[in-house]
């Protein structure tokens, strides 16, 4: 038996079809499938403007770049999340930093937020990740800014298809600007590929200009002296570009998304029914969220437990069950360990890595499957 992934992509025949009619066309990139994509997300999510990128890291890049992130300046974000969200802030020459999360929602910690904003020097960003597809206190984290003085990107790379209080997450309405990924893993694909939506005019043609090394050629008409080949390099600015091909299999698979989203909602409804009971616990999801559920994270309660999180984790991939651990704290990492960083300063994201584990969740999982795992936990539990 093949191991049954945590995550995997879903293609169908028309997804296929879609990207095989832009590649008999004129544009590979640069053409007109892109800003259809973009126009299709933004309208989706009730934002303005959108702006298609190769991967949402560069969504991130850019975004800090427009937000005017420098070497003086710190980025804060969640520990658990993917290194991305805090490398933005290396990108840009800034100081990555971060907040505890909230051991019930997984999500950085408003309070614990709050505290930080008190007792030290104020960032420039913050980056609240919406984990797995549930917001963060958006409304809340909206205050804190304005009371101190700091702009938000929300790394939403789980999230396309959530939303809070009936607004989908994208819209922008507590935010400057939001991240998706279409990485195969994530809610939709483009195989590699990010967008950045946004309310604001000025944020987006930075963005957008920023995207292709800086250059525009609108300047031309500014220009007299020069012929129609005309161009500008204004900024210093970088190939971020998603090609048609990839924007052809994104407007494809927007048009799944919704039903991607409600098979997600399906199986971790059946999770969380027949983990009842169990020592275990799982990300509580208030009625005001839908989450797009990008991944089923578990945390175990090891006093209940006659084994240790890595004897348990070891056992389910023995059966064969591709699981995972989403994430390992980011300032961990070696990388920055220059930052020194205290583990024992984020005791809730500390005590999240010694007990989850990520199960296999994804559009086409069969019931079978699902049952499968659910019955190896079950076992391996005991
Ligand atoms: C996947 C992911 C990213 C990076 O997305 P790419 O499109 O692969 O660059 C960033 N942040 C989080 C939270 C992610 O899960």
């Amino acid at each position: 038996m093949r191991p049954i992934p945590y995550g995997r992509q879903d293609i169908n025949q028309e997804d296929i079809d879609h990207v095989v009619s832009v590649l008999k066309s004129d544009w590979l990139t640069q053409g007109p499938a892109i800003e259809q994509f973009e126009n299709i997300v933004a309208r989706y999510c009730g934002a303005k403007y959108a702006v298609a990128v190769n991967s949402a890291t560069a969504g991130l890049h850019l975004g800090a770049l427009a937000l005017g992130l420098t070497e003086s300046d710190s980025l804060w974000t969640s520990p658990i999340t993917f290194v991305a969200s805090s490398n933005a802030a290396f990108y840009c020459g800034a100081k990555p930093d971060f907040v505890d999360i909230d051991l019930t929602t997984y999500n950085m910690s408003m309070e614990a937020l709050e505290k930080k904003l008190r007792a030290s020097a104020k960032p420039k960003v913050v980056v609240p990740v919406h984990f797995s597809g549930l917001s963060c206190e958006m409304k809340k984290l909206r205050e804190l800014s304005e009371k101190y003085g700091f702009k938000i990107m929300e790394d939403a790379s789980h999230a396309i298809g959530s939303s809070h209080d009936g607004v989908k997450v994208g819209a922008c309405e507590h935010s400057d600007l939001c991240v998706f990924s279409f990485h195969p893993v994530k809610i939709i694909t483009t195989g590699e590929g990010g967008i950045v939506t946004t309310n604001n005019k000025e944020l987006y043609e930075k963005i957008k200009i920023l995207r292709t090394h800086g250059i525009t050629r609108e300047a031309q008409k500014l220009s007299e002296n020069d012929g129609p080949w005309y161009y500008e390099q204004q900024h210093l600015g970088f190939n971020y570009r998603m090609t048609d091909i990839q924007a052809a299999l994104g407007l494809s698979q927007m048009k799944r998304l919704e039903n991607f989203v409600v098979r997600r909602n399906q199986l971790a409804n059946v999770y969380k029914k027949e983990f009842e009971g169990l020592p275990l616990a799982w990300q509580v999801i208030s009625d005001k969220n839908l989450s797009a559920y990008h991944l089923f994270v578990i945390t175990l309660d090891l006093s209940k437990i006659k084994k240790t999180h890595l004897q348990i984790y070891k056992e389910l991939q023995s059966h064969n069950i591709g699981v995972n651990l989403h994430y390992i704290p980011v300032y961990r990492q070696p990388y920055y360990k220059k930052l020194n960083h205290v583990p024992s300063d984020f005791p809730n994201a500390e005590k999240y890595y010694q007990t989850a584990i990520t199960l296999p969740l994804f559009p086409s999982m069969t019931d079978e499957q699902q049952k499968y795992v659910i019955e190896a936990v079950r076992r391996v539990l005991v």
